[in-house]
């Protein structure tokens, strides 16, 4: 898929007109890409990034965002640090350590990949598709009238487009540039991520999620890689947390030397370069989700989940709804803002209040004991919760009787008979 030089009559050498520009190249941005010129669409993607490059994140894959993966043709086997979990471990504010067995034998439920090499394979499958991804490029301005969205880049180039998809992140340049910013809007959570090497057998292979009651309703994991090393962090929600965003450096290094962590990492972990930190914004219900001819998704449109801050699953997500959004209404923005505002309100926004009812629970140390102790308490609620968890089902499945269907409990995993990177 090409795109053509202007025919405004005022093109210049760095004009092009294309239906779609697509601003940012993470797993939203790649997911509306790839949609969008399957639909037969012309499409350009620009980043500021050149990639393989890193994101700041936990590197956990939910249920919800290989699904999406496998949809769109990811194979696994192009992500070098890719490796499937076959549980997820949590441990209570009480200290009992809980395990919730994924389902096995039918497909993959929970992995985890670095972010360099997973958003890497992403924009290596947009461009094997024929898509054009100008990387080192930043969107500059963005004006928008009757017929056309137009963008300047900070390279001079020009893009007329029937359609901007903003997949910039948390901090969307193409939203502040639109002037649609909510003003002193850091995030709901802020969390640091660092990867330590020479972890202890069990760091390598195991994933664990820490419910220290310090750190309620947010919460401190390890999540293993195909490598030998491990994605250690933890995260706070800025406005509802004992600890201010300054005390988190101190309280990192006080965490790492807390004797369960220690001793799940082993005494030969080393950090493999310093802690990163970033904030995790999960407002989707709350934020505008397009501006004209500009449809925001992933991060630019504060989707992560508000209860544990994953937001792969959701990036990929909004960036196909989006993407069907305007393939359904090529030429009538309004039409497309409201088909792709009412996927985002039936099928996420949902279940976003939902997990902020729940949290009210996490909050306080013994409702988040009461919660792990009844998610434990049987093979069938240890199944179940460890799904939950991990975005098998929607958040709030069980209130919202519309979206029942025969086998919504028993659905299967991704990627069903592929074995690549198993733990197996
Ligand atoms: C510490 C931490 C841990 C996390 N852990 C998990 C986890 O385990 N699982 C999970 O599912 N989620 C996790 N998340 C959330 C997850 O990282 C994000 O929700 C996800 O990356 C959103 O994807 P995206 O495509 O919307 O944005 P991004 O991945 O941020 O991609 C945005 C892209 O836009 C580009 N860009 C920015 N500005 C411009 C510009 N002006 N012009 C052009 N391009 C631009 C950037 O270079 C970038 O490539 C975590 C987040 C943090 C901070």
């Amino acid at each position: 898929m090409s795109t053509e030089p202007s025919t405004n009559g005022s093109a210049s050498a760095g004009d092009s007109k294309v239906d779609v520009l697509v601003v940012g190249a993470g797993p939203a941005g790649c997911a509306a890409a790839l949609t969008l010129s399957r639909a037969g669409h012309t499409v350009v993607v620009i980043d500021k990034a050149t990639f393989p490059r890193d994101k700041i994140c936990g590197d956990g894959l939910t249920t919800s965002a290989l699904r999406e993966l496998d949809g769109l043709g990811l194979d696994p086997a192009t992500v070098p640090s890719w490796i499937n979990v076959d549980d997820v471990i949590v441990r209570s504010p009480s200290g009992r350590e809980v395990v919730f067995p994924m389902p096995k034998d039918c497909g993959v439920y929970a992995a985890v990949s670095r972010r360099r090499d997973l958003d890497f394979a992403l924009v290596q499958l947009v461009r094997s598709e024929g898509i054009e991804i100008r990387e080192n490029v930043a969107l500059s301005s963005i004006t928008q009238n009757n017929s056309e969205a137009t963008v300047v880049t900070d390279a001079g180039d020009t893009f007329n487009a029937s359609y901007v998809i903003a997949a910039d992140g948390m901090w969307s340049p193409t939203r502040k540039a639109l002037n649609i910013t909510q003003p002193g809007y850091r995030g709901e959570w802020h969390a640091f991520r660092q990867y330590f090497r020479n972890v202890s057998p069990r760091a390598a292979n195991e994933l664990i999620v820490w419910f220290e009651p310090d750190l309620l309703p947010g919460y401190a994991w390890s999540f293993p890689l195909a490598d030998g090393t491990a994605n250690v962090g933890f995260g706070i929600l800025r406005d509802d947390s004992s600890y201010k965003i300054n005390d988190m450096g101190p309280l990192w290094r006080e965490l790492l030397a807390r004797p369960h962590v220690r001793e799940f990492l082993g005494p030969n972990a080393e950090p493999e370069g310093p802690h990163r930190a970033w904030p995790i914004p999960a407002r989707v219900d709350r934020i505008a989700l397009s501006c004209e001819r500009t449809l925001f998704v992933g991060d630019a449109a504060a989707a992560t989940d508000p209860m544990t801050g994953e937001g792969i699953g959701q990036a990929l997500l909004t960036g196909r709804w989006a993407a069907e959004a305007i393939i359904a209404n090529p030429s009538n923005p309004a039409a497309c803002a409201t088909a792709y505002e009412h996927s985002v309100e039936t099928e996420l926004a949902v279940d976003h209040r939902f997990a902020e009812r729940l949290m009210a629970v996490l909050r306080r140390p013994l409702g988040a004991r009461g919660a792990v102790r009844i998610a434990g308490v049987s093979d069938w609620t240890r199944r179940n919760f460890g799904r939950w968890l991990f975005e098998d089902y929607p958040r709030a499945l069980l209130t919202t009787p519309r979206r029942w269907h025969r086998g919504m409990l028993t659905g299967p995993g991704a990627y069903r008979g592929t074995h690549a990177h198993s733990t197996d």
